[in-house]
């Protein structure tokens, strides 16, 4: 569960030494749902730890189609790179559940990573974890079908979001699947057939966690992954 006061789990297993160090270097950043910011091709100026909330990287396409490349909770940050070495975003950050996060300049945080092994250690964990879902989500949106991957994006953002209700529209939801709306429609009518959720009118309800783990595809990624980095 998440809460207000929870800060960026990544960051909490932090020692007190390297969190003083960094912690003066953040501000808090409040979004609220439907908030948008960064551009493709932009530098990536600022990182964002999540604290609660959602954050979702879309891929637009030059046709206006859109579709999610990753999901960013309270276990991860955006920005991903550009912590080693100054990046640019091929992404637009799309915030669709309010929250909050901490927010660093890039320049500030590739030089306190330079001098600690922790943080060094505790962000690569993330570009790991990372790295391995985008790997897993090419062939998975090849080889799967939709309702199977909507089982896993409900995984995905029940694992971040504060409860059992998630509100979202067809819309909303065809263009983080990259997919169309009836996709959508048939897609939630299975999963609902089969005890996983109900849904009406933008509101998703899950109803039976264990059978929508059943339902989603094996790519699904508990975010816990992201916090476990080895060694
Ligand atoms: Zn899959």
């Amino acid at each position: 569960m998440t809460n207000s006061t929870q800060v960026d789990l990544l960051l909490s297993g932090l020692g007190k030494e390297d969190a003083d160090a960094l912690y003066p270097f953040m501000s808090t950043f409040n979004f609220e749902e439907g908030d948008e910011f960064g551009h493709a091709g932009d530098d990536v100026s600022h990182l964002y730890f999540v604290n609660h909330g959602i954050i979702s990287a879309v891929s637009m396409m030059k046709d206006g189609e859109s579709a999610e490349a990753y999901m960013v909770g309270s276990e991860g940050f955006t920005g991903v790179t550009a912590w080693q070495v100054p990046s640019k975003t091929s992404v637009r950050f799309y915030c669709h559940l309010a929250g909050s996060a901490l927010r660093i300049k890039a320049s500030k945080l590739r030089e306190l990573a330079s001098d600690s092994a922790p943080l060094r250690t505790a962000l690569a964990g993330y570009d790991a974890a990372l790295q391995v879902e985008l790997e897993k989500s090419a062939p998975c949106n090849a080889l799967h079908p939709a309702a199977q991957r909507f089982a896993k994006w409900l995984l995905r953002a029940h694992d971040r979001a504060n409860g059992d209700i998630l509100f979202m529209t067809q819309d909303f939801l065809a263009k983080m699947l990259g997919v169309q709306r009836s996709t959508v429609n048939e897609s939630a009518q299975t999963l609902a057939r089969a005890g996983a959720i109900s849904y009406s009118r933008g509101r998703v309800q899950i109803r039976d966690r264990t059978t929508l783990l059943a339902c989603a595809c094996e790519c699904y990624l508990a975010p816990e992954a992201a916090r476990a980095p080895s060694g």
